[in-house]
């Protein structure tokens, strides 16, 4: 099990020579998941080795355009090189609008099927699941609707021991009860415990991403614990007016609430062109959380159960 994800852009606002919009690329075991899709996108895909038409998924926060202009054109792309699989595109309810309009008016037929997931209709459900991995959206405080995702690989399924098997007689039953994680107790009253027959789950891996938001409890919660939390830092303290009336975060609340959470990781995103130093963001950040690092075009954070996750920079 892996979980890797590179960054593709992590400006805020406008394409600079430093840094491109917003967009994450998602390595989940061989499935591929897109979050955001800032304008510009397409050319960090290709740098990167981002293999397009593998994209399983792409979730969009909001539909402010430095995490959505760059979607258009990669959908025209895809459709270009012959994709006929799904594509499935999670958002704000506005995002299906967005998407058929601006296909329709730019006259790009688009010759494979796209099913679209409505954050806003979700309620407890998730975007997606499969086998033990779900991938949720969470309103977040921004000035238009707004989320963030969490990614979540949770093992319930106990891989028993070897020698339990042979020694014990298990029956098929049996078997499927104690990788459930459920006690057999047989007929005699022997009771086969779980702990007992099974090697003990290996630890959930947790990835969690704020979009554009203010200091909110939905990323509190959902980012408690996490290996690593992708937050927002869009301002330094001294502009937190600034951060509050147009929905952003300031570098000292992102690690603040990644401290509380007790995030592992914390990756700071959405930087302003305004910083021509980005350290004096990372310092204001590392005051508050010692394990911040800045996002950066080719950064790749890998995540394994059990293990401290780490970070590269792609050339
Ligand atoms: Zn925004």
């Amino acid at each position: 099990m892996h979980f890797e994800v590179t960054i593709l852009g992590c400006g805020a606002a406008t394409p600079t020579l430093k840094h491109a919009p917003t967009s994450q690329a998602i390595n989940w075991q061989g499935k591929w998941i897109l979050l955001d899709c800032g304008e510009g996108l397409q050319t960090n895909l290709r740098k990167f080795k981002i293999p397009l038409q593998k994209i399983e998924l792409i979730c969009i926060s909001h539909l402010h355009g430095d995490h959505v202009l760059g979607l258009i054109g990669l959908l025209g792309s895809m459709n270009l090189f012959g994709r006929k699989r799904l594509l499935k595109i999670a958002g704000p309810s506005a995002i299906v609008e967005f998407v058929t309009r601006s296909l329709e008016l730019t006259h790009t037929h688009i010759r494979f099927p796209i099913e679209f997931i409505d954050c806003n209709g979700l309620g407890d459900e998730a975007v997606i699941t499969w086998g033990e991995n779900t991938v949720r959206a969470f309103p977040v405080k921004h000035r238009i609707p707004a989320y963030g995702f969490n990614f979540l690989h949770c093992p319930r399924i106990h891989r028993l021991r070897k020698d339990s098997i042979d020694a014990q007689g298990l029956q098929r039953s049996e078997i499927l009860k104690l990788k459930a994680g459920e006690d057999v107790v047989r007929d005699n009253g022997e009771i086969l415990r779980v702990q007992d027959h099974c090697e003990p789950l290996k630890p959930a891996i947790r990835y969690v991403y704020s979009g554009d938001t203010e200091p909110c409890d939905a990323v509190r919660t959902a980012a408690k614990h996490a290996d690593v939390l992708y937050h927002e830092s869009t301002f330094l303290h001294e502009l937190s007016a600034t951060a509050k009336s147009t929905g952003h975060s300031t570098a000292q609340q992102a690690a603040i609430l990644g401290k509380e959470a007790g995030v592992y990781l914390l990756i700071l995103g959405h930087l302003s062109s305004r910083y021509r130093d980005e350290n004096r963001v990372l310092n204001e950040a590392q005051g508050h959380h010692p394990n911040a690092y800045l996002a950066n075009e080719g950064m790749r954070i890998r995540i394994f159960p059990g293990e401290k996750p780490s970070v590269h920079y792609l050339e």
